[in-house]
């Protein structure tokens, strides 16, 4: 098992090229950029500032996995509670050959200011595991992922930490720590995790609710932008449970998307992708690549083209110094955590590119997620169109909110946004005081 990053060109000779990219760190560092530039606007002392870069815990955790042939393997897992200042951690689990400790960590502060700016009443955590699950069964990535639930049991439980899924994982992933859990302690615990499946104690609409919450978004920075969402075009990136959603809603929404890309390629076509048909050709072939209709273009064009949106649902760091000058879209709105650089977000600043922030445009998951653990704690269900509606309505509450301490203070949107979530856990930290 490798734990390099995959998609990294290998370190070339030639003096002064490009090194190869940390991505974790480069999150970490983003992640800490962002939270300096808030305590600076907020005038925060430099012991407040600490104790908000810092995460409270942090497990590292080996795993050993018996392979389907007898062989054993050793995996590396992590779980970071970055802050319960109001409330119990929350946050995904990643299965990528990418995950790295510094990763996990800006991740789990992403989820802090995350769930702080849609006032739902969580700190914030992740967890990821060193792993590319395409190239484990199904019956080993059980093994995998009960084995390492077993190792954080002691710091996870519906009001302590509440994993839910992330990139690599899913409702299958949920309902074998569910059970773990569950067994561990004696007695069915549906509330240790969000994003199950229905059967155990799942929301109806959480499936689609970071994609849906992506499109709220994006409707209304098209809008606010001065752009008919009915003649605007638009740039997926990432075609997983995110993007693929959100591609969808886009073109439900009369948005023309041009052109989506996965790990494995990008395609283009100017009149618009039928995102219907694309999903049952990536359904049956596994990518994007191939559609009929459609042209193959370079993965990096994808992220330049002349649209109005652009809407990257992948992973960190693909924004970043040497390609943000070529973007032309006039809207950036963030499925992934953390796809811009603090350097490429100067560049968008600079040409008058609207970006809307991950913690902002991407909390529709986590939002579904506060919504089931409320249902499992009252054993009380919501139907689909009152899971979506109160979605929306938190939704577009946060971005005019977001838009109007934008305005009061002067700040662009991920300013705006930090500010406010940061300015709150602060406050929440301030009133608790410190123990001892
Ligand atoms: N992994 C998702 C995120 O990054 C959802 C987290 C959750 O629902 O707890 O926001």
């Amino acid at each position: 098992m490798t734990t390099e990053v995959l998609s990294a060109p290998a370190t070339p000779a030639t003096p002064g090229a490009a090194p190869v990219r940390d991505t974790g760190a480069e999150a970490l560092e983003n992640a800490q950029a962002q939270l300096s530039a808030a305590v600076q606007t907020l005038g925060f002392s430099n012991g407040l500032h600490q104790h908000l870069a810092k995460a409270r815990r942090e497990m590292t955790v080996g795993i050993p996995l018996r392979r389907d042939d007898d062989s054993v393997e050793m995996l590396t897992g992590y779980r970071v509670q970055h802050n319960f200042s109001r409330g119990p951690a929350k946050g995904g689990l990643r299965y990528s050959p990418n995950v790295s400790l510094d990763e996990v960590r800006a991740l789990a502060m992403w989820m802090t200011w995350k769930c702080s700016l849609l006032n739902v009443p969580y700190g914030g955590a992740k967890g990821g595991i060193t792993i590319d699950p395409r190239n484990y069964s199904q019956r080993e990535l059980e093994r995998v992922t009960r084995r390492y639930t077993s190792e954080i049991l002691p710091i996870i439980g519906p009001d302590k930490d509440i994993p839910a899924p992330d990139i690599g994982t899913d409702e299958q992933t949920m309902a074998w720590m569910m059970d773990t859990y569950s067994v561990n302690v004696g007695y069915t615990v549906p509330s240790v995790v969000t994003g199950k499946p229905v059967s155990v104690g799942g929301s109806l609409g959480r499936p689609s609710a970071t994609s849906r919450g992506v499109v709220h978004i994006a409707l209304a920075a098209l809008n606010h932008a001065g752009l008919a969402p009915a003649r605007s075009t638009a740039v997926v990136q990432g075609f997983g449970k995110v993007g693929a959603g959100a591609a969808g809603f886009l073109a439900d929404a009369g948005v023309r998307v041009v052109a989506v890309g996965d790990q494995y390629g990008a395609i283009h076509a100017a009149e618009g992708l039928d995102i219907r048909s694309l999903t049952d050709h990536v359904r049956t072939t596994g990518s994007v690549v191939g559609f009929p209709g459609s042209d193959p273009i370079p993965s990096d064009v994808l992220l330049e083209l002349d649209v109005d949106l652009l809407v990257p649902a992948a992973v960190e760091g693909v924004l970043h110094a040497d390609n943000a000058a070529r973007v032309q879209a006039k809207v950036i709105v963030e499925g992934a955590n953390g796809p811009t650089t603090t350097a490429a977000d100067r560049i968008f600043a600079d040409n008058g590119i609207l970006v809307v922030p991950d913690i902002l445009a991407n909390a529709g998951g986590v939002i579904v997620s506060y919504f089931e653990w409320v249902q499992g704690n009252q054993a009380y269900w919501w139907t689909a169109a009152e899971v979506e509606e109160r979605l929306e309505s938190r939704m577009l509450a946060a971005w005019h909110n977001v838009l109007t301490v934008a305005n009061r203070r002067s700040l662009n949107l991920r300013e705006a946004a930090t500010v406010t979530a940061v300015e709150r856990v602060a406050e929440a930290r301030q009133i608790r005081g410190l123990y001892p």
